[in-house]
């Protein structure tokens, strides 16, 4: 069983990905991915390189991360350049550690897994983690001291709620919910997909 976890920024989603871990799935983190390729040495800098320039690649050779988000934020073309550089490679290694994973349930952490198309076929089904905008900002700016512009300009960026419960096989409300009902949540979905040997 594949499940492709995904939600907007602030959500909840490492927090039910660490918990599906705790039941016993293997966790691949596509950012987590996109990042180790963009690091020194990384598989995507050659690419990068050529399609973006020295201009991009920081003095110890990796992706200069705040040059390519200034970049990218204000021309789709060069967002979708990037994309089409480092999505093939994501997919590569994703499907690379699934393989390593000894046929135990996989859990993919995908972001963007509802604003690009190419993930939804690496998955069987697709769990939202849900939560208003409200408390997407409240959280992102306590964890991490973001400026709440920032974090708006990313909610207003990634799919909307809307779209993202569309795609979803199920969806996991993550607001005003304690940490302990969360894990009955993410217990009871665990116990529905997984599980059960009928699964549905
Ligand atoms: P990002 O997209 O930024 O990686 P995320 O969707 O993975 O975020 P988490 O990191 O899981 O979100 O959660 C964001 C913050 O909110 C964390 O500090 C987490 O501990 C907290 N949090 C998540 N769910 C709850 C909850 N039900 N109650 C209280 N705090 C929560």
């Amino acid at each position: 069983m594949r499940i492709g976890l995904t939600g907007g920024i602030g959500s909840g989603k490492s927090t039910v990905a660490a918990m599906l871990v705790d039941h016993g799935a293997a966790l691949i983190d596509t950012d987590a991915i996109a990042r180790a390729i963009a690091q020194p040495h990384g598989a995507a800098m050659p690419a990068i390189k050529a399609a973006f320039g020295a201009d991009v690649v920081s003095a110890d050779g990796g992706l200069d991360r705040a040059r390519m988000r200034e970049i990218v934020f204000s021309d789709i073309q060069a967002k979708q350049r990037l994309e089409a550089i480092l999505h093939p490679l994501i997919g590569q290694e994703a499907e690379r550690l699934a393989s390593e994973a000894g046929g135990a349930p996989i859990v993919f952490d995908i972001p963007l897994l509802v604003e690009s198309k190419r993930w939804r076929q690496l998955v069987d089904r697709v769990l939202v983690v849900d939560a208003n905008e409200a408390t997407q900002l409240s959280r992102v700016v306590a964890r991490s001291g973001w400026k709440a512009e920032a974090v708006q300009a990313v909610i207003a960026q990634q799919a909307s709620r809307a779209a993202r419960r569309a795609a979803a096989d199920a969806v996991i409300f993550n607001e005003a919910l304690s940490m302990e009902s969360l894990a009955r949540e993410v217990q009871q979905l665990w116990i529905r997909w997984v599980a059960l040997p009928t699964g549905a």
